[in-house]
């Protein structure tokens, strides 16, 4: 039987550690800000705004959310961000994707300052993951490797499998374990012999977006599996992309969907706005 890494616990505990922090900047005048802008009204866009706003109020940020209609044109949505690249209380910026077809997401990232974008969306900062010099890594895959941090799993020397090659959690997921001296494969939808591949991972992460993907053929037995998924499952219950049911009992480790890496998501975005507003402040 797997021991659950509960995404819950490891969040509250850096959620914890961003507000004391928070604490101690505000004693010397600094309150950290973040900026959300959301085009549209999407439904699970909105959810996910809402949350960033409430774990900025929880750590003690100021938040301030910028809902401008779906029509909104390119040339509006840069001028905002340029406003917001020039405004000392934010210091970060988010743009929740995804953004209206009729909308560039890449000139929108590219738009926003590389030393306020907490997302680490933005071209420098990929750059600077891939040479390893770094101030802030992409939320969902800084996420995973604290949920792996807190269980004091090695990650030298073992054999990582990231199943996904998306910009925001694939690529990035596969560079950080290789920053931790992993063996990293990355799988995609032109992978062969996928689940034999899946198979001889010590670590695995599934970021697919497919519901129950991995199954427990895919597992080696006592293999780590992080489950990066949102998606419904048949009956439109939320679910991974990793069978749960079946590949538990295979895993020594396993993260939970819901309450896995979501919430770990959130924390990191706080932990990027915290670190932000330090460099702003030359802290
Ligand atoms: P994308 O759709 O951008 O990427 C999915 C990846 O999975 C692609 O690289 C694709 O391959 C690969 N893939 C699809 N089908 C197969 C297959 N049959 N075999 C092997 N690989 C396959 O998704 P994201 O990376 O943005 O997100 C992945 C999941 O993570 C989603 O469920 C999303 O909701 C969730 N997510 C969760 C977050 C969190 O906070 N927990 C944050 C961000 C995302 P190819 O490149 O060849 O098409």
């Amino acid at each position: 039987m797997a021991k659950l890494i509960s995404g819950k616990e490891v969040s509250a505990k850096v959620r914890a550690e961003v507000k004391e922090e928070c604490e101690a900047l505000k004693a010397k005048g600094i309150r950290p800000g973040l900026a959300v802008i959301i085009v549209g009204d999407d439904p699970a866009s909105r959810v996910y705004v809402n949350n960033k706003k409430k774990a900025c109020a929880e750590v003690g940020f100021v938040s301030e959310e910028y809902a401008l209609p779906e029509q909104t044109s390119q040339e509006e949505l840069i001028a905002l961000i340029g406003e917001l690249n020039s405004k000392p209380e934010i210091n970060g910026i988010l743009c929740q994707l995804p953004l209206p077809k009729h909308l560039d997401e890449k000139a929108v990232i590219n738009a926003i300052s590389p030393m306020k974008d907490v997302d680490a969306f933005h071209p420098s900062n990929v750059g600077r993951i891939m040479i390893g010099d770094y101030h802030f890594l992409p939320c969902t895959p800084a996420g995973v490797m604290e949920m792996i941090k807190s269980e004091g799993i090695e990650v030298a020397g073992k054999n990582c499998v990231v199943i996904g090659r998306s910009n925001i959690v694939g690529k990035p997921m596969a560079m950080l374990l290789l920053h931790e001296n992993g063996t990293v494969t990355i799988c995609h939808s032109k992978t062969k012999n996928l689940k034999e591949v899946c198979a001889a991972a010590d670590i695995l992460v599934a970021a697919v977006g497919r519901p129950k993907f991995v199954t427990a053929d895919m597992v080696k037995d006592g293999a780590v599996v992080l489950d990066v998924g949102i998606n419904r499952d048949e009956n439109g219950k939320l679910c991974g992309d990793v069978d749960f049911a079946a590949v538990e009992p295979k895993a020594s480790y396993i993260t939970p969907v819901p309450g896995g890496v979501g919430p770990m998501t959130i924390a990191m975005l706080m932990k990027n706005t915290l670190m932000a507003a330090k460099i702003q402040n030359e802290l």
